[in-house]
């Protein structure tokens, strides 16, 4: 019988509980509490591919380059979102095998380094808006510029990089997942949103951009025909009017509704409005439901009992 996959985008929570909670033990134990709460849907039924963020662990890789300078070699922004996608897959194919065989699963683990393409034409690249990097002062902006950079002040705390976070196009190894799933592998991908490439004359060029990881992992969903987009987060449910007297718990939203709550400016951009519109995204290229919830209450949304669903 044909399994049914469900797309599981894990948030920054996964891995950083709390400010001062980043060493490695930390984020490795938060990892495996929320591989613990995947383990469960696999227990029910589904065959799950789990993606992730890494916006602390890219910043942390390229805060090490900036500092070692002057001994190696610098390393480039989508060779940082490499490098976070092969230790934080490490990371969550060693918290699920462990959980695998602490409840018997018959399943492992497998990440897949992840490219996602971008269109060179994405005007987001004209205008640069993800900040990277150290903040630095004038003279170091400068020069930044003088290589072709993009740097803005950022209210009186310095200069800072910024770059493009285009649009996904088309993850390139979505071939390769699909087969993993069709093996019986628990898959991990498109880690920080996938590193983003471009075409040029036929052959793929990394980019320093930033895809977003809820957009990545909604296009990733709809490639591999991913029944359910689970957004696993920060919040148990999604509010309107959220952090105000007339606050809103949503158990669950139609497309038209969710565009409605979108124009009248319900959700946050850049923490929940990129979630919503990847929800509905997956949704109108054919996806059948998508849920939003945070991992301890995964099992108890799948049930219907909390979480908010996203339909048509
Ligand atoms: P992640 O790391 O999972 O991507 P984000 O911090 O980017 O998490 O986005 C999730 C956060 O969005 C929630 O923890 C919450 O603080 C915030 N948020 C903004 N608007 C809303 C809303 N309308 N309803 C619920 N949460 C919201
Ligand atoms: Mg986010």
């Amino acid at each position: 019988m044909a399994r049914k996959i469900a797309v599981v985008a894990v948030g920054g929570n996964a891995l950083i509980q709390q400010k001062g909670k980043e060493s490695i033990a930390d984020q490795y134990a938060a990892a495996s509490q929320t591989m613990g709460y995947v383990a469960e849907m696999i227990q029910d039924g589904w065959d799950v591919v789990v993606t992730h963020g890494n916006g602390p662990q890219v910043g942390f890789a390229l805060r090490r380059s900036e500092l070692a300078a002057a001994e190696l070699p610098p390393v480039p922004l989508d060779y940082c979102g490499a490098e976070t996608q092969g230790w934080i897959g490490y990371m969550f194919q060693k918290a699920l095998n462990n959980v695998f065989a602490q409840r018997g699963i018959a399943k492992h683990a497998a990440t897949v380094v992840t490219q996602c393409l971008v269109d060179a034409a994405d005007p987001a690249f004209g205008q640069p808006t993800k900040p990277i990097g150290s903040f630095v002062d004038e003279a170091a902006a400068q020069a930044l510029r003088a290589q072709g950079k993009h740097v803005i002040e950022d209210a009186g705390r310095g200069w800072r990089e910024v770059v493009a976070s285009p649009q996904p196009k088309e993850i390139v190894e979505a071939p390769a997942i699909k087969q993993l799933i069709e093996s019986g592998f628990m898959v991990v991908a498109c880690g920080g949103g996938g590193i983003p490439v471009v075409k040029e004359g036929g052959e793929l060029k990394g980019v320093p951009a930033v895809i977003d990881k809820d957009f990545a992992s909604s296009l990733l969903a709809g490639e591999i025909g991913a029944e359910l987009l689970l957004i696993s987060t920060g919040v148990e449910q999604v509010a309107l009017h959220y952090n105000t007297p007339q606050q809103r718990w949503l158990d669950r939203m139609m497309v038209a509704e969710a565009k409605q709550y979108i124009e009248e400016g319900h959700f946050a951009a850049g923490s929940m409005l990129p979630k919503i519109q990847a929800a509905v995204r997956f949704l109108e290229a054919g996806g059948a439901q998508a849920l939003i919830t945070d991992p301890p209450n995964i099992a108890r949304a799948l049930r219907g009992e909390t979480g908010t669903w996203l339909r048509h």
